[in-house]
This record gives C-alpha cells, sequence and structure tokens, in this order.
C-alpha cells in the first residue's frame, strides 16, 4: 500500500533490524522497545487489522503464530514467557494500519495493560 510505512519497511524502502524473513511473514526490531525484547510480526501483504482477517487469509495468521514460536526458542524467552499483543483500531491503540503482533519479552510485564 502506497503510504504504509510497514509495507515500506517490507520492501526495504524505509531500514529496520529483521529478525525474520520467509515468503509471506516479515520480522523486525521495534523502534521503540517497551521491553529488552520487542518485536513485531508482520504479513507481507498489506492487511489493515484484525478486522480484516477472513477466511481467505487467516491461514497467513496460524503462520505468524508458528514463526512467533520459533523466534521465541531461538531469542531463549519461550521458557520464562513472553506476550503477543496485536492493536485493533482508535481504542485498542493501534498507531500503524498494517497488522501487526507486537512480542515482547524479557522482563516480567505488568498486566493488566494501562
Ligand atoms: P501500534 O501502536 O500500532 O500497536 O504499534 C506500532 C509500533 O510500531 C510501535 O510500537 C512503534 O514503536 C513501531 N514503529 C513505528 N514506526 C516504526 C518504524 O519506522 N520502524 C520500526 N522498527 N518500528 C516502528
Ligand atoms: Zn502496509
Amino acid at each position: 500500500m502506497g503510504n504504509c510505512i510497514f509495507c515500506k519497511i517490507i520492501n526495504g524502502e524505509i531500514p529496520s533490524q529483521k529478525v525474520y524473513e520467509d515468503d509471506v511473514v516479515f520480522a523486525f526490531k521495534d523502534i521503540s522497545p517497551e521491553a529488552p525484547f520487542h518485536i513485531l510480526i508482520v504479513p507481507k501483504c498489506h492487511i489493515r487489522n484484525i478486522n480484516e482477517i477472513n477466511n481467505d487469509n487467516s491461514h497467513i495468521i496460524a503462520h505468524i503464530f508458528e514463526v512467533i514460536n520459533k523466534i521465541t526458542v531461538e531469542q531463549g524467552i519461550d521458557k520464562d514467557g513472553y506476550r503477543v499483543v496485536s492493536n485493533c483500531g482508535e481504542h485498542g491503540g493501534q498507531t500503524v494500519d498494517h497488522l501487526h503482533f507486537h512480542l515482547l519479552g524479557g522482563r516480567n510485564l505488568a498486566w493488566p495493560p494501562g
């Protein structure tokens, strides 16, 4: 999508610290980390947010969670635990309109969030 920063990160127009990439998924470090370990996992195709997940694209979401499993093992945060968050829409605090999953770990995370 023309002006989407995450589409630009995926196609290399905007630099990022890549953690993982395959045909359908891209993962990179959040520019403003909220935890020692904070990465964003995004589909390569532009899906706006959870509201746009449907029968045609939900296989990508399943794949994203397989990738998250892989990354947490590689990074050694699977045993201690971590959090996966996807903010949706204005009340959900979504600031970038390209579906993304925050993967946070490396410290004890407070709950509930603010
Ligand atoms: P949201 O607020 O939409 O749930 O999450 C957007 C996230 O994207 C924020 O945590 C923010 O720090 C991150 N972010 C915004 N712009 C950039 C960027 O240009 N590069 C990277 N790596 N992260 C970004
Ligand atoms: Zn996009």
